[in-house]
């Protein structure tokens, strides 16, 4: 099997800041999520790019009386309070016309009727796993709800991106959250990258010290932790559902480092050529929000990974694939 380009984008608007930015302190990169969508789409048709949107459950929803009759009666019973996307849910607005930062209905329409990107879910709620006080049932409610949602669409959803990254995947824990996907269908979900800096679980203190926190920016320009491409049928060996780790978030431009973009660039090119000559994954993820600012630079530095990816396919058959397309191909 040749190598292979995969994109996911963690789609959710205001849902996934809300615990930690108003609506006002991050309006700017929210507003143009919308014209963000469209650009990649139209980008992405450009250079033949597939593109999967892991997407808020509550985005799909037609007004607010639509959206509570998904709710799941057994809700997250987070510890901390402001995690609780529910308790928002007295102050937004009442559809996507009045409230275009918690409803996107028109938006994930067009992403269907386009026909080449994949929609998957990033959870009914923006649900957080590691969270204190939340279970594994109210989980399998989430994700129960956020496939219902998606079916009023005629969408399957057959991937998964869980927020923050929380993922509980091991097979010796009491119950595997991946079990729950997989009873709902979901077949595959996007990984951490192997190296220990992207793996300290979000409980751990020293995850917060200033060293460890500089790692990941860092590791964007220089090689930290080398090209993070894989061999998929190695990865999936023993896994519940199949796994498409991440390789790379592509940060969003940086004006204060924009002498650090050219090397930030050839990081990403340069594993991606990894793969395609060596047969393995490369798998890019962003949130569409992280180009609401200085967009026509974000969208040239993305035109200028997708030219590579053309070249690439090119020489070495290496392909753009879905989630679900290239979890597939593994089967
Ligand atoms: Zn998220």
């Amino acid at each position: 099997m040749n190598g292979h380009f995969i994109i996911s984008l963690d789609y959710e608007i205001h849902w996934g800041v809300f615990d930690k930015k108003t609506v006002d302190d991050y309006r700017e990169n929210l507003i143009n999520v919308s014209k963000v969508v469209d650009r990649l789409i139209e980008l992405s048709d450009t250079y033949n790019i597939r593109l999967t949107f892991s997407t808020v459950g509550f985005l799909f929803a037609k007004d607010k009386v639509d959206l509570f009759r998904y709710i799941p009666k057994n809700k997250p019973t987070y510890k901390i309070e402001n995690v609780n996307p529910y308790t928002l849910l007295e102050h937004i607005g009442h559809n996507e016309n009045d409230d275009p930062f918690h409803y996107a209905l028109s938006k994930i329409k067009e992403i269907k009727n386009n026909g080449n990107h994949e929609i998957g879910t990033h959870t009914f709620s923006h649900f957080y796993c590691h969270a204190h006080g939340q279970t594994f049932e109210q989980f399998d409610d989430d994700i129960k709800a956020s496939v219902d949602i998606a079916k009023t669409l005629d969408i399957d959803i057959k991937s998964i991106v869980f927020p923050k990254n929380q993922i509980n995947p091991d097979q010796n824990f009491d119950k595997p959250y991946l079990e729950a996907c997989k009873k709902h269908g979901i077949t595959s979900f996007r990984g951490k990258e192997k190296s220990f800096i992207y793996n300290i679980h979000s409980t751990k203190k020293y995850r917060n010290l200033l060293i460890i926190r500089l790692l990941k920016p860092l590791d964007a320009y220089f090689s930290l932790t080398g090209s993070n491409t894989y061999n998929i049928k190695e990865i999936n060996k023993n896994s519940i559902i199949c796994n498409i780790p991440s390789s790379r978030f592509l940060r969003p431009y940086n004006t204060k480092l924009k002498f650090l973009e050219p090397l930030k660039l050839r990081r990403i090119k340069k594993a991606m050529k990894h793969a395609a000559k060596h047969n393995e994954t490369y798998h890019l993820w962003w949130h569409p929000h992280n180009f609401g600012v200085n967009m026509d630079k974000n969208f040239e530095n993305l035109e200028n990974i997708f030219k590579t990816y053309k070249k690439l396919n090119k020489t070495y058959g290496f392909q753009s694939e879905t989630m679900t397309g290239l979890s597939s191909k593994i089967k």
